[in-house]
């Protein structure tokens, strides 16, 4: 394994979090995906590496970055929790539900749109969270409709 440590594995360290080999390829893993990954699928890449990763510590690191602030977990609909390194930067999503694929974007104009709606019922906005599901343009069960 390459020395270079994995953006997650500093965060860790910086948060005093005991890392393991394991936890170590599994935070690389995390920060090498930009694909917002399941559990299932951080495990497959994990084993890649190191055959001994069980998904039940997959599991656990997952769950242990997630409460350390570091990785973001998300809910797209289809009942699998996924994952990214918590962003610097603010963005949403949209779900492609054919195919799982994730777009990230970021709209000026809806964010000002959510801080005005949430100003307006009385409230200072701290946070939201906002997922747009499609079907591609030119897919098949778009052009049936
Ligand atoms: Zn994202």
């Amino acid at each position: 394994m390459p020395d270079r440590k994995s953006k997650l594995e500093l965060l860790c360290i910086e948060r005093g979090l005991k890392m393991t080999d394991q936890r170590r390829i599994i935070a690389r893993v995390l920060s090498e995906s930009s694909d917002h990954p399941d559990v299932e699928a951080v495990h497959r890449r994990a084993t890649a590496i190191d055959a001994n990763i069980s998904i039940a510590t997959v599991y656990r690191t997952v769950r242990l970055f997630e409460e350390a602030g570091i990785l973001a977990k998300h809910d797209f609909g289809d009942g699998r929790a996924r994952y990214e390194e918590t962003p610097e930067e603010h963005h949403d999503h949209l779900i492609d539900i054919q195919s799982g694929k994730v777009v990230e974007f970021h709209n000026d104009e809806i964010e000002e749109l959510q801080r005005k709606i949430a100003e307006k019922a009385g409230y200072r906005l701290v946070g939201h969270r906002l997922e747009l599901y499609g079907v591609p343009l030119d897919s098949k069960s778009d052009r049936q409709k």
